[in-house]
This record gives structure tokens, sequence and C-alpha cells, in this order.
């Protein structure tokens, strides 16, 4: 009888954790080291995009969003102004990343799946069954990004998107009736803020004051307060001989709501062929390259949009013409909107 082999995965966030789930429901033995612990707070709009719930239940994960917060809605304002009211294709997911990952490890290791936490995997000796789900690389950037969650909230859509000077602030509901507030920003070297102020100072820095308001006079989770730099954009790691899924694949602009989908969709791309390794019926080098054709056509075409659209959103150019071209009905928004999904 053939032997069958063994799959570690480096990195146990969405990626990694949703394809050991796979995996282990498709008998696969798998371990995936984590460098952080659960729960732990990430930077994230927490606002899930895409993502079909055909793809959740192949991963084996739908009921792990039971208590998401379903979004329609999207409202565009341009400092205060609103310009643009949308309905998703789809319904969108709000859940906080604190309680998602915490489940997916906790549905992981219930399942089978070796789990080790605390442990950052510094340089690959072995390269033969192993997947790269490390999240982005993190890169000299001006880009900074902040969120934390609040209490007494009111939003007047399921997603409110304000664009500010070099910025975009998301806020939207995740479960227990919080909502999430998330930017990302051009950094200010002005702008010397501790981690729980820090979020404020930019929403007001860049020309959002009466959400700024909003936010100074609501209840802020103090733990929830989080930040990350080096963040670059739509980057496709060209390292050729291993498999990366995830931000380690490609990272997608926050705006697009649409990372979180791709971690979970190229988790579901590299499946048949990573079962097929681990059932020995297909050798490594063979699932490499099957894999990485899949994750190419599956989504080059999303990331060039997503690449191109990101520039636009930041700079003052860009939103004033995405305001005018708006108002006026020019902006195809429900076509740009499917082709990054
Ligand atoms: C400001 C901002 C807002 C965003 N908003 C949204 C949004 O609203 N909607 C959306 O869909 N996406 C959003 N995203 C993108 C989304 O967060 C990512 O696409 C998603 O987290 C990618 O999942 P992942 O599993 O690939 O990586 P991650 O979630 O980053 O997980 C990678 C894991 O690997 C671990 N790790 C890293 N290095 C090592 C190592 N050497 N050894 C072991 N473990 C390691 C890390 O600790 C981490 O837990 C946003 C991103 C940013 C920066």
């Amino acid at each position: 009888m053939t032997k069958k082999r063994n799959i570690t995965i480096i990195g146990g966030g969405l990626a990694g954790l949703s394809l050991g789930i796979a995996l282990r429901n498709h008998g696969v033995s798998t371990k995936v080291i984590e460098a952080g612990q659960y729960p732990r707070h990430k930077v994230c709009g927490e606002f899930i995009s895409g993502v079909s719930e055909e793809s959740l239940k192949d991963l084996g994960i739908e009921q792990l969003f039971k208590d998401a917060i379903r979004h329609r809605n999207v409202q565009w304002r341009l400092g205060e102004k609103v310009f643009r009211r949308d309905s998703l294709p789809s319904d969108a997911l709000g859940i906080s990343r604190y309680a998602l990952d915490e489940r997916l490890a906790g549905e992981f290791e219930r399942i089978g799946g070796e789990l080790v936490t605390d442990r950052r995997v510094a340089k690959l000796d072995q390269k033969e069954g192993v997947v790269w789900s490390a999240g982005r690389q993190a890169e000299p950037s001006k880009w900074i990004g902040l969120k934390a969650h609040f209490d007494d909230l009111e939003l007047e859509c399921d997603l409110e998107l304000r664009l500010g000077r070099g910025a975009y602030v998301g806020a939207s509901r995740i479960e227990n009736g919080k909502v999430n507030v998330c930017g990302l920003f051009q950094r200010r070297k002005s702008i010397q803020a501790s981690r729980t102020t820090a979020l404020v100072s930019y929403v007001r820095a860049t020309g959002l004051d009466s959400f700024a308001d909003r936010l100074e006079s609501s209840r802020m989770d103090p733990q929830s307060a989080s930040g990350v730099s080096a963040l670059a954009f739509a980057k496709t790691d060209k390292d050729s001989d291993r498999i990366q899924i995830g931000d380690a694949f490609a990272v997608m602009p926050p705006f697009t709501g649409n990372g979180m989908s791709l971690a979970f969709e190229s988790a579901l791309v590299a499946v048949p062929f990573l079962k097929q390794y681990g059932e020995a019926s297909m050798n490594w080098q063979e699932t490499v390259r099957k894999t990485q054709k899949a994750l190419k056509e599956a989504f080059g075409f999303r990331l060039h949009v997503s690449r191109y659209l990101h520039p636009w959103i930041h700079s003052r150019f860009g939103q004033n013409a995405f305001f005018t071209l708006s108002k006026a009905r020019l902006v195809p928004f429900q076509t740009l909107l499917r082709q990054v999904r």
C-alpha cells in the first residue's frame, strides 16, 4: 500500500486554517504552524464580500458564520457628502477577525488537525508538502492601516465608506452589536498618537472631522484598537517553487472587501491538488505546477482590475473624478464590482 503524505501549512490566518480544515475533511494529515495566538485582533475591515455560501460549504466552514451580520448596502461619501448608494450583487458578511480566526483554529483542531502556535517559521528547510499562507510580505510603504471596534455607533447604511485626503475609512457592523471602523491612510509624520488614539487622529487629519467627532463620542473597545504598516497591494509573489495562498499569493487592496474572500477561495483552489498529493497520487512538483496555474487562472484578472483601481481611490484627482462621474451616473460600479469578485 502507498504511504499517505502529510501537509504542513505555514500561517494560521484565514487562508491557512480554511485550507487545513478542508484537507482534514478529506482525511489528509495536516499541521498548521502559526506565529501568534488565538484569539487576537487583526487590522481588517471585517467585511467579507464576494465569497459564496457554496465555497464556505465546500471548505467545511459555513457553520462558523452563523452569527455574522449580512450586509447589502454601501454608501460612499466624499468627506461627509453622500455621493453614491449601491447594492451589492450578493450579501457580504460582517464578523470580527477576533472571533473568526479563533473559530477556524478551534474547528481545525476539533477535526484532528495539528495546530502549533507561537512559532514563527523563519526559513523553509523542507519544501515538499509545505504550503505558505503567512500573509502579505512586509514592505516599506506609505500606508498605515488602523482599526477599532465601537459599541454605540449608529450607521445609516450597512457599509459606510468615506473618502478623505489620501485615505478611506469603512464602518460596518460585526457580531454582538459592535461596529468595526477601519481605515487605510497615507502615513503622516506629524501624527504622534498612541495605539488607542491613532485611528481618530488619522480620521481627523484626513478631513473627516464630523466622523472623528462621532467616534470620539462613542465607546471604543481599547483592546480592539490595532494598527499595521508596511502594506503593499496587489503584488503577486513570483517565487515559483512553492504553493502560496491568501495574501501570500497576492494582496488585494482592502477597499474591495475582497482580500478575505481571496484567502478562502485560493484555499479552495488548492484543495484538489493537495488532496491528491496527500493521497500519494501526485508528486510535489506536479502539485505545485498545477496549483499555481489554477491560482493564476482564478485570480489574475481580478487582481489586475483592483491594481488599476487602487491609486484612483486615494488620489485627490481620482476621488474627485469618481465623485463627479458617479453623480452623472457614469461609473459602471456594478460592472467593476463584478470584476473584483
Ligand atoms: C487595513 C486593511 C483592511 C482590510 N479590510 C478588509 C476587508 O474589509 N475585507 C476583506 O476581505 N479583506 C480586508 N483586508 C485584507 C484581509 O485582511 C487579508 O486579505 C486577509 O487577512 C488575508 O488572509 P491570510 O490568511 O492570507 O493572511 P493573514 O490573515 O495575514 O494570516 C497570516 C497568518 O500567518 C501568520 N504568520 C506570518 N508569518 C509567519 C511565519 N513566518 N510563521 C508562522 N506564521 C506566520 C500570521 O501571524 C497570521 O496569523 C484588509 C487589509 C488591511 C490591511
